[in-house]
């Protein structure tokens, strides 16, 4: 969102096109046509969700999916490049494509007034960076949960917009075992957990996010928060909460929910 916004605030969108009919689901109709001649007044992340607000009082609700991406580049280009399925030009001189080789990506349209109401952000929970979200927030949301607390993480009723790798990574700096059931995160876990997020998250945007196979910022950098992951895929690596000490097996990987969970026996109870 933020390298959009740099390059978008307050351009006016000279043409927009859809390439295909769909990603994971039918572009809304009329799409193309609501874009062009706009002005991006502004911008809201929500979760996994950007919001570019339009004039027109319309917001485009992005996805980026697994594998989705957007491509900011001086206009000019005759060819469309493979897999990017829509195209945005500015009249400042700058194209913007949403590549997305998998197409697990989305795009929709939102009143602006009603983007709260929508339906796949209506149910979210609080923001991790919020002022909101806390240790008691948290212990009442998870109060009596019998799944264990790595599920809990990635339900983005209880808390929005936590992925798989930032959740090993909160629980390890935690020191929370991922198998512990989420109804016991109270009192000083939860007091521990909660600072915890606040920080993976803060740091991974601070690097520009994780590139994982090809993910990259807008004007083509590299994320680079992957160097700095402690857990999430290391299997076999020492613990770098112990390192030396013969005591610890290192970083573990087991499977839950069908997603990997990367974390240390000895330090995350
Ligand atoms: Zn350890």
């Amino acid at each position: 969102m933020r390298g959009l916004s740099a390059r978008l605030l307050g351009r006016t969108i000279t043409r927009a096109s859809t390439n295909r009919p769909d990603m994971r689901w039918a572009f809304p109709p009329g799409l193309a046509q609501r874009m062009t001649g706009a002005r991006v007044e502004s911008f809201r992340r929500r979760a996994k969700y950007i919001l570019m607000r339009l004039s027109g009082a319309d917001s485009v609700l992005i996805h980026l999916g697994m594998s989705g991406r957007m491509l900011i580049a001086p206009s000019g280009l005759n060819d469309i490049p493979l897999h990017e399925h829509l195209t945005l030009e500015t009249d400042d001189g700058w194209r913007v494509g949403f590549v997305d080789p998998r197409r697990f990506g989305s795009v929709d349209l939102v009143a602006t007034a009603d983007e709260d109401s929508h339906r796949l952000l209506k149910e979210l929970g609080p923001e991790p960076l919020g002022a909101d979200f806390t240790a008691k927030s948290l212990s009442t949301a998870l109060a009596g949960r019998n799944t264990p607390i790595k599920a809990a993480l990635l339900d983005q009723r209880n808390v929005a917009g936590l992925g798989n790798i930032y959740v090993c990574e909160a629980l390890f700096r935690a020191r929370i075992s991922p198998l512990r059931l989420a109804g016991e995160v109270a009192g000083s876990r939860a007091a521990r957990l909660v600072p915890a997020i606040k920080a993976t998250l803060t740091e991974a945007i601070a690097a520009g996010g994780s590139s994982l196979r090809d993910y990259v910022q807008p004007d083509g950098e590299l994320g680079y928060f992957q160097h700095a992951w402690k857990v999430y895929g290391r299997e076999g690596e020492p613990c770098p909460d112990c390192p030396g000490a013969p005591v610890c097996q290192g970083v573990s990987r087991i499977v839950q929910s069908a997603r990997s969970t990367f974390y240390c026996q000895r330090h995350q109870r």
